[in-house]
C-alpha cells in the first residue's frame, strides 16, 4: 500500500513545514515503483512523477495530513487527472440511425463477450441494437456471438463463415435500416498479433461502414504489451476508445493509463468479468484508487468518521483478532454499514474486498433483506448468537416461525454469516489494511 511506504518514507518529515527537493525524492521512488508494479509504461511513469514533484516541492505540509498523505492525495489527483478526469466518456452515438460500433482488438481480448455486454447496456438505455458477427476465421465465432444474442435476447445478423466481412458489415447495415435497428455492433476478426492482413481488412470496414465508434479491445492481463498493440491499432485506424477488459483478474490496470497517455484514447468501459453483465462505464478515480491500492480509502474514511462508533470498530476488531466474531456482532456490523449507504459501494471501497465479496456471490443483503436479517437474527437465543454450530434442524424451525420467514432463509443466512466470518478471517491477515482499521481505526 503506497499510503503504508510514504509514511515511512516520511516518518522523519513530520512538523518540518514545507515539501522540498531533498525531502521527496524517496517518496518520489516509492511512487514511480508503485506505478511500474501496477503496469504502468515507463516512459509514462517518468512524465508523471516529474509532473508530481513539481507540485509537490514546496507544498505547505498540512496540520490535518500528514506529508505521506499528502503525497498520496496529489499523486491520486494526478493520476485521475492524467486519465481525463471527469471528462465525459460516454459513447457518442448522436448521428442518423443506424449508428455503427466497431469492435476491434487481438484474438482472446474479449471482442466477442464485450460485443453481448455492449448490446445489453445499450438495450438497457432503450436503444435497439443489432449484433453483427464478422470474425468469418475462427471457428465457431459466429456462433458464439449468436448464443450471446439468444440469451439477451438481441437479434444477431445472419453472417455466413464463407462471406467477405466487409459485404458482411455492409450488408448488416442496409438490413438494420430496413428493420428498424438504430445500433450495429460489429465484432470484428482479431489475431494473435497485429499484421497487415488483419489491418488491412479491418481498414476496408472502417472505409466501407464510417462507424461513429471504433473502440479497441484489450485484456487488462496483458499488462504493458497492450500499449504497444493499442499504438498499432490507433495508427492504422484511428480508434475511438478503449474497452479493457478483464479487470476482475489480478492485472492492476496500469495499462489504461498508458493507453491513454500514449494514445490520448479514453477508455470508455471496463469489463469485470465473463457474465454479460459484468460491464461497468469507465471512472477515472476508481481506477486510480485501484492501480494506487487503497480503495476510496479517503472517501471511506471520511464517511465512517460521520458515523462508525470507534469504541465499537475497536472491539469488533478485537473479536476478529480471536476469532470471536459471532451473528450479533455479525447483526451489528450490517448496521453501522446501512448507515453508511450502500453495502455494494462501501465495499468497494475497501482495499482488497472487492474480490473477496466477490467469492461470497450474492451474500451482500439489499437494504430490505437487511430487515429479514434483523429479524432471523432477533429470534435466536442469546447462545445461538455465540454459537452458531448449535442451531440445528428443530432450532431453525423455531427461529422461522419467531421471525416470519422460512427454513431456507434461515439457513440462507447462517451460509452467508460463515462465509462473512471466512472474509474476516482473511482480511485480518491483511493486518493494518484490514476492514475495521479502514471503518473506524483511522483519526
Ligand atoms: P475475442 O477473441 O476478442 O472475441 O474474445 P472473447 O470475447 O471470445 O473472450 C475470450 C475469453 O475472455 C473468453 O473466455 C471470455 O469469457 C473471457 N472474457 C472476456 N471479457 C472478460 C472479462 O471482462 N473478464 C473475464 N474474467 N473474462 C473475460
Ligand atoms: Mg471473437
Amino acid at each position: 500500500n503506497l499510503s503504508d511506504k510514504l509514511e515511512l518514507v516520511f516518518k522523519k518529515l513530520r512538523g518540518q513545514g514545507v515539501m522540498t527537493e531533498d525531502n521527496i525524492k524517496d517518496a518520489l521512488r516509492e511512487v514511480r515503483l508503485v506505478l511500474l508494479e501496477a503496469d504502468v509504461n515507463f516512459k509514462v511513469v517518468k512524465e508523471f512523477v516529474e509532473k508530481v514533484r513539481v507540485r509537490a516541492v514546496g507544498t505547505q505540509v498540512l496540520q490535518s495530513l500528514s506529508p505521506g498523505q499528502q503525497v498520496v492525495k496529489i499523486v491520486h489527483d494526478e493520476l485521475v487527472s492524467l486519465m481525463g478526469g471527469d471528462e465525459d466518456n460516454s459513447l457518442d452515438l448522436a448521428a442518423k440511425p443506424p449508428v455503427a460500433i466497431m469492435m476491434v482488438g487481438l484474438q482472446g481480448a474479449g471482442k466477442t463477450t464485450s460485443c453481448g455486454k455492449l448490446a445489453r447496456h445499450l438495450k438497457s438505455q432503450r436503444r435497439n441494437p443489432l449484433l453483427v458477427p464478422a470474425d468469418v476465421y475462427r471457428p465457431a465465432a459466429i456462433e458464439q456471438l449468436q448464443t450471446l444474442g439468444r440469451q439477451l435476447g438481441i437479434e444477431t445478423y445472419a453472417s455466413k463463415s464463407d462471406q467477405d466481412p466487409v459485404v458482411i458489415c455492409r450488408d448488416a447495415v442496409k438490413y438494420a435500416e430496413l428493420n428498424g435497428f438504430d445500433t450495429v455492433i460489429l465484432d470484428t476478426a482479431g489475431r494473435h498479433q497485429i499484421d497487415d492482413f488483419l489491418m488491412s481488412e479491418l481498414v476496408r470496414i472502417r472505409d466501407e461502414i464510417d462507424p461513429r465508434e471504433i473502440l479497441f479491445v484489450a485484456d487488462a492481463m496483458t499488462g504493458q504489451e497492450a500499449v504497444n498493440v493499442a499504438s498499432g491499432f490507433n495508427e492504422r485506424l484511428a480508434i475511438s476508445g478503449v474497452v479493457l477488459t478483464k479487470l476482475d483478474g489480478d492485472a492492476k490496470g496500469g495499462a489504461a493509463l498508458s493507453i491513454k497517455a500514449v494514445c490520448g484514447k479514453p477508455v470508455k468501459f471496463v469489463g469485470l468479468g465473463e457474465k454479460l453483465d459484468a460491464l461497468e462505464v469507465f471512472h477515472a478515480d476508481r481506477l486510480v484508487s485501484r492501480i494506487l491500492g487503497m480503495g476510496d480509502v479517503l472517501t471511506l474514511v471520511e464517511k465512517a468518521q460521520s458515523v462508525f462508533d470507534e469504541k465499537e470498530a475497536a472491539r469488533l476488531q478485537q473479536k476478529f483478532k480471536k476469532n470471536q466474531f459471532d451473528l450479533e456482532d455479525f447483526k451489528n456490523q450490517l448496521q453501522q454499514i446501512k448507515k453508511m449507504g450502500s453495502l455494494d459501494s462501501i465495499m468497494g471501497m475497501i482495499p482488497g474486498m472487492g474480490k473477496m465479496m466477490k467469492q461470497l456471490g450474492d451474500a451482500q443483503p439489499s437494504e430490505r433483506e437487511m430487515k429479514r436479517v434483523e429479524a432471523i437474527i432477533d429470534s435466536m437465543t442469546r447462545d445461538e448468537r455465540a454459537n452458531h454450530t448449535i442451531i440445528n434442524g428443530s432450532r431453525r424451525l423455531r427461529i422461522a416461525k419467531g421471525s416470519g420467514t422460512t427454513v431456507q432463509e434461515v439457513n440462507q443466512l447462517l451460509k452467508r454469516f460463515t462465509e462473512a466470518q471466512k472474509v474476516m478471517k482473511q482480511l485480518q491477515k491483511l493486518g493494518p489494511k484490514g476492514l475495521m482499521r479502514g471503518m473506524g481505526g483511522m483519526r
